[in-house]
This record gives C-alpha cells, sequence and structure tokens, in this order.
C-alpha cells in the first residue's frame, strides 16, 4: 500500500502532497509577503531579526537559505555580508523574491530552484544551513534534515524556524480561533484564496512538537540539538551542528 501523508488535515500520496503544496506558493507568491504581515500582524519581521541574530552570519560565509521563498531571511543575511544561496522548490515565490531583491539592490544573492529532500550541491559546501517556516511544507522531514546536514562543512549549523500550537493556555485558544476563522477569511479577501490559508493553518497545527522536531534534528546526525521557543512555543528556534 502506497504510503499516506498529511496535506493539512487531509491524507494524501507524497507525489500529490508535493504537487498541492507547489499550488499553494504558486497561488499566494505575489501576495505572500503582504499576507504574512496580515497574518501575523507584522511580528513575522521581529522573528525573523531574532532569527537571523542567532545565525550570526559573517562577511564571506557561504549560506543556504533553504525554502527561501522570497527572500526575506536571504536578504537579512546577505546585508550582514554572507553569500547566501536562497533555494526553494517553487520558481514563482522565487521570482517574486529576485524582483524584491533588484528593488533593494542587494547582492551576494544566487537563486536556485531546489527540491529540500534532495538537493544538487556537493557535500560539505555550506557554513550554515537555514529554513524558516519551510520544513513543515516538505514531504520528508527526516530526507530534508539529512541533505541539510550533508550540505554543511564541518562545523556548519542547522538553523530552523518554525510555528507550533503556543501551550500558553489563554493565548493558545485566542490563537486557534484566530488562525482556524480569520486567516482563512483574510486569504479570501486579500488574495482571493481561501483553501491555500486553510493549508497554511492546518499545516502548522500538524508539525511536531518542539520536542519531537528536536528528537529528528538529533536522528538526522546533528549535535547539541537545541530549542529556542517564543510566544510559549507558538514559534520556535531549532538549531543544532554538524561535526
Ligand atoms: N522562508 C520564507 C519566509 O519565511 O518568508 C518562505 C516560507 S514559505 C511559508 C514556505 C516555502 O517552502 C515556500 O516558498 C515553498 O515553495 C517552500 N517549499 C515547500 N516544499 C519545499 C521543498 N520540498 N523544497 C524546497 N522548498 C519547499
Amino acid at each position: 500500500m502506497v504510503k499516506q501523508v498529511n496535506f493539512g488535515d487531509e491524507l494524501v500520496s507524497p507525489e500529490e502532497k508535493t504537487r498541492r503544496v507547489g499550488a499553494v506558493f504558486s497561488s499566494v507568491a505575489k501576495r505572500y509577503d503582504v499576507m504574512n504581515d496580515l497574518m501575523s500582524g507584522g511580528m513575522h519581521r521581529l522573528w525573523k531579526d531574532r532569527f537571523v541574530a542567532r545565525v550570526k552570519p559573517r562577511p564571506g560565509e557561504l549560506i543556504l537559505d533553504m525554502a527561501g521563498g522570497t527572500g526575506d531571511v536571504a536578504f537579512r543575511m546577505a546585508r550582514r555580508g554572507a553569500s547566501v544561496t536562497v533555494a526553494d522548490i517553487n520558481p514563482d515565490m522565487l521570482e517574486v523574491g529576485k524582483e524584491r531583491a533588484d528593488e533593494r539592490t542587494l547582492t551576494g544573492l544566487a537563486w536556485k530552484v531546489e527540491n529540500a529532500e534532495k538537493l544538487s550541491f556537493a557535500d560539505g559546501v555550506f557554513d550554515a544551513y537555514t529554513i524558516v517556516f519551510g520544513i513543515r511544507n516538505v514531504t520528508d522531514i527526516p530526507a530534508t534534515l539529512r541533505e541539510a546536514r550533508r550540505v554543511l562543512k564541518r562545523g556548519g549549523r542547522f538553523y530552523c524556524m518554525e510555528f507550533s500550537s503556543s501551550d500558553w493556555p489563554g493565548f493558545s485558544d485566542i490563537y486557534e480561533a484566530f488562525a482556524s476563522k480569520v486567516i482563512p477569511r483574510i486569504g479570501k479577501a486579500v488574495a482571493d484564496d481561501e483553501d491555500s490559508y486553510r493549508y497554511l493553518v492546518e499545516s502548522i497545527r500538524r508539525f511536531p512538537k518542539p520536542p519531537a522536531f528536536q528528537a529528528m534534528v538529533t536522528e538526522a546526525g546533528f549535535v547539541r540539538a537545541a530549542a529556542e521557543p517564543m510566544l510559549g512555543g507558538l514559534v520556535t528556534i531549532h538549531s543544532g551542528w554538524k561535526i
């Protein structure tokens, strides 16, 4: 029997999940940035600043920003002098990112269509690997983590930021109501796409809790795997090292 995986709350074949995730991001690409602001009340900017402060990109470092989409995280790292490859499975997201980079006259960026589960890069190339709000969308998380480790140099750093559900009782109830009722409606009003935003909310609910994800990071061979929760675990920065 073909193994089924979750696409939001639905069970589908792995190929179908990859196809549907592609359709979601092609559909939201042009409105992705404005929707991020609306869905998070602008908070995603602060989370990304904090994330990049943890990564500590240095001039001359080679960093792979996986599932980098429209470049938000990559731009912050390039401004600190790192050479950043923005890789994403979705060419539409990358196209929007390239236009944004041109508007900002940013240098030090390369753009590449890549599936996080099977990268085309050689072993041991990058000083750091980042993946922000991306890993919950991939079909095979363990394969993605193994590939992350493979393309890192020895001593290379892995950083991932992802949503989960907050443990703060009152806050998590308010967030749940906002996420399940309000976000799809904003998606309908702003991007004329309720289903894609419903998927994004469901995929957050389905993503492993931080301790379970941290165990997967360790399982993939990273050492000193750590999790830094924000807002009671609504957003967590995970890290690990390749030795
Ligand atoms: N990192 C960006 C940010 O924080 O603004 C974009 C995050 S967006 C929510 C998720 C991204 O993951 C999308 O651009 C999508 O195309 C990408 N993605 C989904 N599955 C992928 C895969 N298997 N390999 C590479 N990228 C993937």
